[in-house]
């Protein structure tokens, strides 16, 4: 099948690339000359682990290609998949900007029957705003269907190609059927392809997305509790998993969500419920428990050393998550913002995410070459990204270099009876204060 793909960020760059690997023909769109020819040499803009041999496979094997020409791209395909962003805009509610934007574009262009389906999070009712629009300038009819992606930056490939389910939301069998023929290939072991109306495919991922961080606060609260009255957050974290009815995802405690989709999608979801009257309270008390939650470590910190300024403090992780480079609403930014306003000096290290940082933080801060480097002469560690890397480092040598051994530890990575046997204050979250 003809397939264009508008957006080659994180989304459309996964989504292209897996479409083209299942055997169609896709094209990549996007209006940014730069990331267009980067892809075009074989580089690739983003780090995902796996992506990049399989757009060098598919590319070679001319099923994938990437160009700026949107017009040319979505009037030769069958179906049209809007992945561009939807950042957070005026009042928490998402930019709708670029998707319609996208839409009158390909409204202009399409030249027979198209399916114009929306990757990005919209909020309900989108996909009739794109409805009309290609009633009023199509030339050739279009269905719009909601089809939200649920992939997971780190793990994007597998979210994509064996998918716990995918929710089309259309309003035509036709749409319908070239949608099932499409995702066919990605759902044959039994997963679910949910056919729903566009409102409620709209909704469903913000819902998802509003309960996963739910879950977050909710841990995160329950842990400031456990600190308070002397219980492990952990081992409570365990007790809970252990129940089939709770289940062990997302009940981490640490130091508040982050990244390009929960912030932006509670916001935009609490923005939806204030246009139609409706205080949804649950989910403002997430948002106020993030908010305190990624203030943890820097308070912590003030508490243990009193005046900030001119101490040296190393950082253990910059992404907003393991296995991406994504920077977006990452607590690392938090921290070392605030770390630096207090006037402390800043070392930081992360496997892959040090490129991005650099645009972000120019000469703020100390990029150090590796974990070690970070902590030298460090008053210190603040452990912010769970890397594999940093769970099972050289304690003793981060201690010796160290000019105190101090581990502010925001993902829970290090074990506490350890830690003091090796002769760390150790600062977790949700676990007894040190000493
Ligand atoms: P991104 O910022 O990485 O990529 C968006 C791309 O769209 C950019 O390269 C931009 O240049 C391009 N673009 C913008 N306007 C354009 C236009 N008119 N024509 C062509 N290209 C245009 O964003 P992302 O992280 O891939 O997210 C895309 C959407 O998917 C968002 O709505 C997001 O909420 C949603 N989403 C993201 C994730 C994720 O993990 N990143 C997961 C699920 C859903």
């Amino acid at each position: 099948m003809r397939v264009a793909v508008v957006g080659a960020g994180y989304v459309g760059l996964v989504t292209g690339t897996c479409l083209a690997e299942s055997g169609n023909d896709v094209a990549c769109v996007d209006k940014d000359d730069a990331k267009i020819e980067a892809l075009q040499a074989g580089s690739i803009p983003i780090y995902e682990p796996g992506l990049e041999e399989l757009v060098h496979r598919n590319a070679k094997e001319g099923r994938l290609r990437f160009s700026t020409d949107l017009a040319q791209a979505a009037g030769r395909a069958k179906v049209v998949f809007l992945a561009v962003g939807t950042p957070e805009g005026e009042d928490g509610d998402a930019e709708l900007r670029h998707v319609l934007e996208a839409a009158e574009e390909i409204a202009r262009s399409v030249k027979h029957y198209t399916v114009v389906a929306t990757k990005s999070t919209v909020p309900v009712g989108t996909a009739d705003r794109i409805q009309e629009i290609m009633e009023r300038r199509a030339k050739a009819e279009v269905d719009v269907v909601s089809n939200p992606e649920f992939l997971k930056e780190g793990a994007a490939l597998e979210d994509f190609q064996r998918p716990d389910r995918v929710v089309v939301g259309a309003r035509t069998d036709r749409a319908r059927r070239i949608m099932r023929e499409l995702y066919a290939p990605f759902v044959r072991t039994e997963r679910p392809i949910l056919l729903m109306d566009p409102r409620s495919a709209e909704m469903v991922k913000y819902a998802s997305n509003a309960m996963l961080a739910t879950r977050i606060s909710f841990m995160n609260d329950i842990a400031v509790l456990c600190e308070r009255v002397g219980a492990d957050a952990e081992h409570v974290r365990k007790g809970m998993g252990a129940d089939t009815r709770i289940g062990y995802p997302f009940l981490f405690p640490g130091i508040g969500y982050g990244g390009s989709c929960f912030p932006k999608d509670v916001k935009a979801l609490l923005a939806t419920g204030r246009r139609h009257g409706i205080d949804l309270d649950l989910l403002r008390a997430v948002e106020k428990t993030n908010e305190r939650q990624k203030r943890q470590l820097l308070v912590r910190a003030v508490k243990h050393f009193g005046a900030l300024d001119g101490r040296t403090f190393g950082v253990w992780g910059l992404a907003f998550k393991p296995k991406t480079d994504d920077l977006r609403e990452a607590p690392s930014l938090e921290v070392i913002e605030g770390l630096l306003g207090k006037g402390g000096r800043v070392q930081v290290y992360d496997p892959v995410a040090m490129e991005r940082a650099r645009r972000l933080l120019g000469e703020r801060v100390t990029f150090a070459p590796g974990p070690y480097e970070a902590v030298e002469g460090a008053d210190a560690l603040f452990v912010v990204t769970e890397w594999s890397e940093f769970r099972t480092p050289d304690l003793e040598r981060v201690k010796t270099l160290m000019r105190s051994p101090v581990v502010f530890d925001g993902r829970n990575v290090f074990d506490p009876a350890e830690m003091e046997e090796l002769g760390f204050v150790h600062h977790a979250i949700g676990r007894a204060p040190p000493g």
